[in-house]
Parts: structure tokens; C-alpha cells; sequence
């Protein structure tokens, strides 16, 4: 069988009930985005950018940022390449932008809120993309998202930039739901965003107040418990209302079981580790979405994420 799922990873993932979900890769550097697209990937569903920024003692230039961006894009052919701006912060510190110490990193000033501190770093790496070559398969994605603010002060800086290139095609922009209150308002989002991805690590720390590093915690910190679920399901909702494409990034989408579950509740894509797109395709072929989509609204009313978990495991193993 995992042969066969390797054998088959290039081609699209299409369900018994004839639903197609792309399963992109999860990268964080280079290497990393050559090897996904042999694994099968459809497209990179997050690059992770800080790696060109972090363990050093200053910035990238721009020409370093664009052969790295350019490299990315080109290892994925005619695929679409999601790249994250700068999500730093929290626990990734940058020796050459401090920031004061704060008691609650994670409540306080990290990715894109840091758009004021980090302003010319940001001009820099969006110059960066906007100078690879073709943009019409890049999309920019922000991190770390509350509301449509934020995106609104993206998108104005990258407007501005591209005026000043005289560039008048520009890539995709989109925002991360990973902050409840952006589930919560997806449908505002989704109005103004050009796409939706969903990450599912840190909106399940915030929507459970569970610190995801914190090791006790780690058995209920758990995506499919269903306050997780039930802003997932309010984020797809909007998107599908205004036809906004809506992936998922976290570490959910390539989860044992969890994948299941956010593909019935109707994701575009699922993004994952490069190692898991074959597995992923493969068990999506054997799925039947509708079915498993039934299920939901009664999960969604159980205890916590271990009783979804069960039923999910459950059903999945009498039904695939
Ligand atoms: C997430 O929060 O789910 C995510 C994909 O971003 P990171 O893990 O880098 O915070
Ligand atoms: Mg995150």
C-alpha cells in the first residue's frame, strides 16, 4: 500500500465522492521545497521565511531574499508557492532587530503586529517578492493576523512598493487564520484577502488558552477538540460564501486523524510535512467526504478533542 500511495503521490488527490483537495507541503527552506515537489506535493502551502532571517547577525539583502524565493518557486514548476512574511516574535528573536522582553510573548507584539517595529525588514522582503518572476503562481501570506487592519496595512506597503517598481502584476495576499478573533470574522477577511490559510498550532493555543509548548498540556491541546473545530467550520463558511479559496497549514492537516476532519469541512488544500503528501493523498482517495461530513454536527457537540478524537478513529476505521 505505502508503494502504491508513493507511486501515485504526483497525481491529485480525488475522494471516493469525486471531491479534489490539493495536499501541498509545509517547507522551511530550499532543499526542502526541491524534495516536496518530488514527494507528489500540488504547490507549497507554507514557506516558512524566518529561516533566511534567523542565526545571523543582519538581514538578508534583497537580492539574497529573491534568488531564495525565486529558487522556491521555480522547484514547484506550475504549482502555486504560498510564502510567509516574517513571523518573528513570541519565541524567534532576531540579534539584530531587539525587542524589549515581555511577560506574555505570545499575547504581545508578533508577526504582523510587529509592522511598525519591523517596517523597513518588511518593505525589504516584500520588494523581494515582488521582484520574482512569475507572480501569478506566488502568493504572499501574512502571519499572525487579528483583523482586516492588518491586511489592509500590508496590502497598502506592497501597493506602494510595486508603484514605485512600476510593477503592475502582483502576487496573491492572503492572511493566516490563526488568531480566534480572525476565525470569528473570517467573513470580513475573506471579502478583502485573496486567499484563507488556516494554522492550526497557534489557533488551537488561543481558541484552548493552552500554551503549545507547554508539555502537561499537550494530551487537550488538541485541534479536533470542537471550540477548535467549530472556528474552523466558521472560517470555511465565509470563505466558500465569497468564494475564497481556504487551506490549512498547521500541523492538523498532515494528523493522523484530524486530516479527516478538516478536509469534510470543506478546506481547499491541505498543507503538510513533504513526508506525508503521499500518505495524505492516498487516504483521501479512500475516503467518502459527504459521509464523514454527516458526522460533524454531532461531533461537534461532544465533551473535548479526546471524544471527537474517538469517533473520528472510530468511524474512519468501520468506514475506510
Ligand atoms: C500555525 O500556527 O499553525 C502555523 C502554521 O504557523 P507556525 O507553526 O509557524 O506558528
Ligand atoms: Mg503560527
Amino acid at each position: 500500500a505505502r508503494r502504491e500511495a508513493q507511486a501515485m503521490a504526483g497525481e491529485a488527490a480525488v475522494t471516493r465522492d469525486v471531491v479534489s483537495l490539493e495536499v501541498a507541503a509545509n517547507v522551511a527552506d530550499t532543499t526542502e521545497a526541491e524534495r516536496a515537489r518530488e514527494l507528489g506535493a500540488d504547490g507549497i502551502g507554507l514557506l516558512r521565511s524566518e529561516f533566511l532571517f534567523m542565526a545571523r547577525d543582519s538581514a538578508p539583502s534583497l537580492e539574497e531574499q529573491r534568488e531564495v524565493y525565486q529558487a522556491a518557486v521555480d522547484a514547484m514548476a506550475d504549482r502555486p508557492v504560498i510564502i510567509r512574511t516574517l513571523d518573528i516574535g513570541a519565541d524567534k528573536a532576531l540579534s539584530y532587530l531587539p525587542l524589549a522582553p515581555v511577560a506574555n510573548p505570545a499575547l504581545g507584539v508578533r508577526g504582523v503586529r510587529l509592522i511598525d517595529a519591523y517596517g523597513a525588514l518588511l518593505d525589504e522582503q516584500l520588494r523581494a517578492l515582488l521582484a520574482v518572476e512569475a507572480p501569478e503562481r506566488l502568493r504572499i501570506m501574512v502571519p499572525m493576523v487579528t483583523d482586516v487592519t492588518d491586511l489592509q496595512a500590508v496590502r497598502q506597503r506592497l501597493q506602494a512598493l510595486a508603484d514605485e517598481a512600476g510593477i503592475n502584476r502582483l502576487p496573491q495576499l492572503g492572511a493566516m487564520i490563526e488568531v480566534p478573533a480572525a476565525a470569528l470574522c473570517a467573513d470580513a477577511l475573506a471579502e478583502q484577502a485573496d486567499f484563507l490559510s488556516i494554522g492550526t498550532n497557534d489557533l488551537t493555543q488561543y481558541a484552548l488558552a493552552m500554551d503549545r509548548e507547554e508539555a502537561s498540556l499537550a494530551g487537550r491541546a488538541d485541534v479536533l477538540h470542537p471550540a477548535v473545530l467549530r472556528l474552523i467550520a466558521m472560517t470555511v463558511e465565509a470563505a466558500r460564501r465569497r468564494r475564497c479559496w481556504v487551506g490549512v497549514c498547521g500541523a492538523a492537516a498532515g494528523d493522523p486523524l484530524a486530516w479527516a476532519a478538516l478536509a469534510a469541512l470543506g478546506v481547499d488544500e491541505l498543507s503538510v510535512e513533504p513526508m506525508r503528501v503521499a500518505d495524505i493523498k492516498a487516504a483521501l482517495r479512500k475516503l467518502d467526504l459527504a459521509a464523514l461530513a454527516k458526522e460533524l454536527p454531532g461531533w461537534l457537540m461532544l465533551d473535548d478533542g479526546a471524544a471527537v478524537r474517538r469517533a473520528l478513529g472510530e468511524w474512519l476505521a468501520n468506514n475506510n
